[in-house]
């Protein structure tokens, strides 16, 4: 099938893409690399009167690292996050996580921002934000807000940004903390949609854990925080992670507190059988 015919306009900047939107409404629809939004585009899920190219927006791009703040923009590309040595020094467990995301030509061309709007469950760096304590930066009529990345995720497919708005871009404190991470998947060939992911991000202190941030993602219908793990994890010596009853009150507090839900080719118990397995996992390979 092909799209239905729509208007298409490339913008120089956020103000001339805010002011398209305000006057299209729910007519017009942003496109960043396309890579959901065509195919959507193709099958009329969607049809647009006008579609409203990011790609002329400079200050969507790249990634910068200012004071104790690493931003990346919108419309940086999973690719450019994969080589970026900002990324490498500073957020690792972002260039651990992009091989996971589909294919070459996919990564080439889909984006930070298309990515995080688009709010799928199953998406890797959705889990990432969250778990790396991501601010969402938002650009509307109003000005700009920020929303933290916990806050930004609300339902499959739905998030925090109002149809007048663009995503401009995602900030992440940097502090002098010692910082470990860890990041699995779960599918059924490399390159697929997780059956179920795990991202975690640890702070420590003199090697006793101060912060946990255990993010699930395609298990519900936005990547969870496994709250109820902070505090059973709280003030825990890394060495001790590996310890078969830590592991098991571990297990226990995240598939009580997790609600799994299926998916087209999974069972909500497989799901919550493989939050167990991928935590056992996580624990033993971060003591290490
Ligand atoms: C075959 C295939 C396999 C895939 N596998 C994976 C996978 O394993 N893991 C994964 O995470 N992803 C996967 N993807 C999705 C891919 O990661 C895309 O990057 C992602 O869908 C976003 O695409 P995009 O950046 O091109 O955004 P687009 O498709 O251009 O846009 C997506 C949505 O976001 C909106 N949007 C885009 N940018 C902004 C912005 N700055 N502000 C406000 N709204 C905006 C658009 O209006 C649209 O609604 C896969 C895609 C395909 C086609």
């Amino acid at each position: 099938m092909k799209a239905a015919a729509f208007n298409y306009q490339r913008v120089h900047s956020i103000q001339e893409a805010l002011a398209l939107l305000a006057n299209h409404g729910d007519n017009a629809k942003l496109i960043a690399g396309g890579q959901s939004l065509l195919p959507s585009l193709n099958m009329r899920l969607s049809n647009p009167e006008i579609l409203i190219d990011l790609q002329g927006i400079a200050e969507l791009k790249g990634i910068t690292f200012e004071g104790s703040l690493v931003r990346i923009g919108a419309m940086t590309t999973h690719t450019e996050i994969q080589h970026s040595k900002i990324i490498q020094e500073q957020l690792p467990l972002l260039t651990e996580a992009v091989p996971h995301i589909a294919h070459r030509a996919i990564r080439n061309l889909g984006t930070w921002g298309g990515s995080c709007v688009l709010g799928d469950p199953a998406a890797e760096w959705p889990a990432c934000a969250v778990a790396l304590d991501a601010m969402m930066v938002i650009a509307g009529p109003k000005g700009q807000r920020k929303v933290a990345a916990k806050d930004f995720f609300l339902d499959l497919y739905t998030t925090a940004l109002q149809a007048d708005e663009i995503l401009v871009a995602s900030e992440f404190t940097i502090t002098s903390a010692k910082r470990v991470h860890y990041f699995e998947e779960l599918s059924r060939r490399h390159g697929d949609y997780a059956v179920t992911g795990l991202v975690c991000s640890l702070y420590l202190e003199q090697n006793k854990i101060t912060q946990s941030r255990f993010v699930y993602f395609s298990v519900a219908s936005i990547p969870l925080l496994a709250q109820g793990l902070q505090s059973v994890l709280h003030n825990q010596s890394i060495s001790d992670l590996s310890n078969p009853s830590l592991i098991a009150q571990a297990q226990h507090s995240v598939q009580a507190e997790i609600q799994t839900l299926s998916d087209l080719t999974n069972s909500a118990e497989m799901k919550k059988h493989l939050l167990g397995v991928l935590l056992e996992r996580a624990m033993k390979k971060l003591v290490s």
